[in-house]
Parts: structure tokens; C-alpha cells; sequence
């Protein structure tokens, strides 16, 4: 079993703010490389060291952005100075007017980032801000050209603030359905092998540290190509959401189904063991074996036979677990079919002969 689908849907959105917050820094490592280059060449040798200085380094950060663990912190240290910057630059003496327009590219940076909560928490104050010093040094004229040109800078602004927050609120639900998908099983809607591996390796991660109990369960439909056969593929696949259901009703909220493949279910059941699972799953089983799928004006009577293994005494690993429950299931179905295996063979001693 492997999980590596998911594992990479989680890390799409981290990917791509980890390779733009690099192409960024170095970016401005290298604008500065330039802008170093020609200070020194003019002799504006105090310029040229700081910009040197800067230079390094952001060229050192692009390296240590691959290792980082955390992006937030790189992305404040980068996204404060930057945009304390631009606000420096719209009340130094002798400053262009036309330095109020990097002003724009705040809110880009800070959702494109940060996402749409701190995103948006982050370019409000320095907007204001901007906003506050530009008109405190340039005095808006009250006459019709004075208030036109105050308009389009304000309705520019106000415009680019709600495209870059509705923008940010759609393609993060995006990426939420997109994980929703790659983690469910389209059919039943459970959750699918690469998700459920997930859960089980986190599940005994956390068992190992806390000693808490852990049941794995495996579940394989009886006689399921008689269904197809007799019935066809539609009433095979409403006969897999219909397990899922009756399986999902009785289910607690920490208790996790997924399907491992074709007509075989994984049950993980938290913080229990082997004497309490058994009640439960058996009650599964004649739940699942006594209310038939009505198919049209039929009803098809399906069963189940279930592999049960306990954490940690059948199995110190994921990996043990599941080959234990796998064992169990295989020899319910050699028993007969429709029942729950869930303890070891009992041990045959010399002396019952
Ligand atoms: P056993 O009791 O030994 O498990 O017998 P079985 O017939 O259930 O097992 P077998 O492996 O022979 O057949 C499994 C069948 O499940 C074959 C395959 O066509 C069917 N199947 C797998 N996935 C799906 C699915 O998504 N929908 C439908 N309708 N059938 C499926
Ligand atoms: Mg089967
Ligand atoms: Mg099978």
C-alpha cells in the first residue's frame, strides 16, 4: 500500500508558494547584484556595501528556502521590509509621485503568499498606511482634476484588493475539492487506499506514542462476481455503497473506512482493542448479512468475511498489521465465509490427542 498520491495533492499548494518565494528572492538578490555594480561604478561605495550586503543575502536565502520547513518565516522576512520599503519611498524628499504605484503590487504578494486570511491581514494596515502618508504629502487639489486623479488611484486599488481576495477565496475552495478527491473513493465515497494507508501509519505512529489500542480490520465482499454475474456491474457497484453505508452508520467519528480496492474495505478502529472491536464487528457483519440490497424488484442478500488484527500485540507495524488482518480474512473465507476472524489459530496442545 502507498500513500504518495496524496502526499503530493497535500504539497501542491506548499510547492508552489516554496518555488515562488525562491524565484522572488532571487530576483531581488540579482536586481541588486546590478544596482550594487553600479553604485560601486559611481562611487557610492556605502550604497554598493549595504546593497551588496542585501544581495547575499537573499542569493543565500534561495538556498535555504529548499531546506526550510516552515515557509512563513521566510516569506515575513522577505514581505515586511519590502513593503516598509515602499512606504519609505512615498515620503523621502524629492520622491517621484509615481512611487505610490508599487504600492499595488502589496495585496498581490501578500494573498499570492500568504493566502486570503493573512494574506489580507497583512496588505490592509501597509494599503492604509500608503494610503494615509501619500495624501498627507501630496494634498489632494479639491478641483475636478485634483479628484480625478484621486479616483482612479482609489477605485485601481479597491479594485485590485477585491479581484486578488475573491480570486484567492476561488482557487483555495478549488484546492480543497481537489484534495476531497484525491483522498475519496469516487464510488462509495469513502476514503480511498492511499488516504486510508495514511491514517492507518499516522494511527500507529500515535498508538506508539500514547500505548493507546488500535484495530485494523480488513473486510472482503463474499462471493461478489456472482453479484456482477447474476445481477450485472450496476447492481454490483449499488451493492459496494450499500455496505459502505450500513458500515458507515455504526461507525464512530475517529473510526476510519476506506477502500483498499475492488470489493475489499479497511476499518480502522482508535483507542480499541481486540474485546471490544469484536462485539462491534460482529454486529457489522449481521447487520450487513440480514439487510439485503433491493435492486429494482429484487433483493440481493450479500455477506462479508473480516480480518481482524490488534495493535501491538498482532503486529508492531502498519505493514504487520495489515499482513495479520490479511491472514485472518483469508482464513475466514477458507472457513466457510461470512464470519469475523479475529484471533490467532488456538494453539493445539499434545495432551487432545
Ligand atoms: P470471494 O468470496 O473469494 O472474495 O469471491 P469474490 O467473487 O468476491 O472474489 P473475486 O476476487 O473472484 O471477484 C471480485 C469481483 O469484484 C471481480 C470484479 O469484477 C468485481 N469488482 C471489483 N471492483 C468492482 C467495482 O468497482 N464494481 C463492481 N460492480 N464490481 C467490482
Ligand atoms: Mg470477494
Ligand atoms: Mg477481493
Amino acid at each position: 500500500m502507498d500513500g504518495d498520491n496524496n502526499v503530493a495533492v497535500d504539497d501542491l499548494q506548499y510547492l508552489g508558494r516554496r518555488s515562488l518565494i525562491r524565484m522572488i528572492y532571487a530576483c531581488t538578490g540579482l536586481t541588486l547584484g546590478v544596482f550594487c555594480a553600479l553604485q560601486f561604478m559611481a562611487g557610492n561605495y556605502l550604497f554598493a556595501s549595504i546593497e551588496l550586503i542585501f544581495c547575499v543575502a537573499l542569493l543565500w536565502g534561495v538556498w535555504g528556502i529548499v531546506r526550510a520547513r516552515n515557509l512563513l518565516p521566510w516569506i515575513y522576512l522577505y514581505l515586511l521590509p519590502t513593503f516598509s520599503f515602499m512606504l519609505y519611498i512615498i515620503v523621502i524628499p524629492n520622491a517621484s509621485k509615481t512611487a505610490f504605484a508599487w504600492v499595488y503590487i502589496i495585496p498581490v504578494m501578500s494573498y499570492l503568499l500568504l493566502g486570503r486570511k493573512r494574506g489580507s491581514m497583512l496588505a490592509l494596515p501597509f494599503v492604509l498606511a500608503a494610503c494615509l502618508l501619500y495624501l498627507n504629502t501630496y494634498p489632494v487639489r479639491l478641483d475636478a482634476e485634483g479628484l480625478i486623479d484621486l479616483g482612479n488611484a482609489l477605485l485601481c486599488g479597491v479594485l485590485l484588493m477585491v479581484f486578488v481576495h475573491l480570486y484567492e477565496a476561488r482557487r483555495a475552495f478549488a484546492y480543497k475539492q481537489l484534495q476531497r478527491m484525491a483522498r475519496t473513493d469516487a464510488l462509495t465515497g469513502v476514503a480511498n487506499r492511499g488516504s486510508f494507508q495514511q491514517s492507518l501509519e499516522q494511527s500507529v505512529r500515535e498508538a506508539q506514542r500514547s500505548q493507546a489500542k488500535l484495530v485494523l480490520v480488513i473486510l472482503d465482499v463474499d462471493h461478489f462476481k456472482r453479484v456482477n454475474d447474476q445481477y450485472g456491474h450496476a447492481a454490483g457497484d449499488q451493492a459496494l455503497q450499500h455496505i459502505c453505508n450500513s458500515l458507515s452508520q455504526r461507525l464512530r467519528n475517529t473510526d476510519t473506512l476506506g477502500r483498499l480496492g475492488g470489493e475489499e474495505f479497511g476499518l480502522l478502529l482508535r483507542n480499541t482493542g481486540h474485546s471490544a472491536a469484536e462485539p462491534l464487528v460482529e454486529m457489522l457483519r449481521e447487520q450487513i448479512a440480514s439487510k439485503p440490497l433491493t435492486y429494482g424488484d429484487k433483493q440481493i442478500v450479500l455477506t462479508v468475511t473480516f480480518g481482524m488484527a490488534e495493535w501491538p500485540s498482532d503486529g508492531q507495524t502498519a505493514e504487520q498489521l495489515y499482513h495479520c488482518a490479511d491472514q485472518r480474512l483469508y482464513r475466514g473465507k477458507a472457513q466457510g465465509r461470512n464470519q469475523l476472524v479475529g484471533r490467532a489459530m488456538p494453539s493445539v496442545r499434545l495432551s487432545e490427542f
